[in-house]
């Protein structure tokens, strides 16, 4: 599709990772809605991919999806040059959002972590945003915007997590850098760290566990587990005009999770 030069500058481009499923999922429907171009990724469910790309398109705005696999930080090269292939498909050069969301979870406690488990953790919580952000930042507008996903463990301890939430606190760190680094670009960089959220991740057990549902809810000031129409919202918001002077902050969207 050939775009005037006015419209080319108007709409914007987003690339969400892990947006087949749970909170990258609603992201991509969300930005949709607000007519933002979106490359998202899957890892394994190309399915569910699908079905996320013909949702995004049922509000009129693009959407298409890319495999990627944030453990295999090799593969990030390739990534981005699909990356830049998809964009000139738009008609455009750049993109200008980034959501780092892509990741996986852990549930065992300090003592019984493996090096094998802790080098996985690293790779896909930190390495890989670290990496993938070196990679595609050259394919990034001046005065674009990156949302790295956090966790509010992170910021509060939760049982078998110490691994988990320690990688998650140093993408926080990591994202104060990337904003001051990237100032002179006018690249903000902000983090989004949701609470418990109901979705696949960890097994479904916040969604599925009655006792680590209502365990959530008990500990949560709106008295429920998170959704994935939680947050989505929340990061599209975070990548509009409104937020521009909002920069290396970190957003907890947890409904008031152990406060
Ligand atoms: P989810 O429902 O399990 O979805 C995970 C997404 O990441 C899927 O799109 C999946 O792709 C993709 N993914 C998984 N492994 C991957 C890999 N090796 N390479 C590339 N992509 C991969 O998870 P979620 O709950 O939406 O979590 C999204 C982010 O929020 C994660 O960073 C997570 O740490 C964080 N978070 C989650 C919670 C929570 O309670 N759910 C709370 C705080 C923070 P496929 O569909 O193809 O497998």
């Amino acid at each position: 599709m050939s775009l005037t030069h006015s419209e080319e500058i108007t709409i914007k481009t987003a690339i969400v990772t892990g947006g087949s499923r749970g909170i990258g999922r609603d992201t991509v429907l969300n930005l949709a809605r607000r007519g933002v171009r979106i490359i998202f990724t899957y890892h394994t469910n190309q399915a569910e991919a699908a079905t996320v790309a013909a949702l995004a398109a049922t509000t009129g705005a693009q959407a298409h999806a890319l495999p990627l696999d944030i453990g295999q930080t090799g593969g990030f090269d390739a990534f981005a040059e699909a990356v830049r292939k998809t964009l000139a498909g738009f008609g455009t050069e750049r993109f200008d959002y980034l959501v780092n969301n892509a990741g996986i979870s852990s549930n065992v406690s300090f003592m019984e972590t493996t090096e094998a488990e802790l080098d996985a953790l690293y790779t896909a919580h930190f390495k890989a945003p670290f990496l993938l952000t070196q990679k595609l930042l050259p394919l990034m507008r001046d005065g674009g915007r990156i949302v790295n996903i956090s966790s509010g463990l992170a910021r509060f301890a939760g049982r078998n997590r110490a691994a988990y939430g320690s990688m998650k606190a140093a993408v926080e760190t990591l994202t104060r850098y990337m904003a001051l680094e990237l100032g002179p670009r006018r690249i903000t960089a902000n983090v989004v760290a949701p609470g418990a959220i109901a979705t696949d991740f960890s097994g479904g057990i916040v969604r599925d566990n009655p006792e680590v549902n209502k365990m959530v809810a008990d500990h949560t000031a709106l008295g429920r587990a998170g959704l994935p129409e939680d947050v989505g919202p929340v990061i599209a918001s975070l990548l509009s005009a409104d937020f521009g002077w909002v920069n290396a902050q970190r957003i907890e969207v947890a409904g008031g999770m152990v406060i």
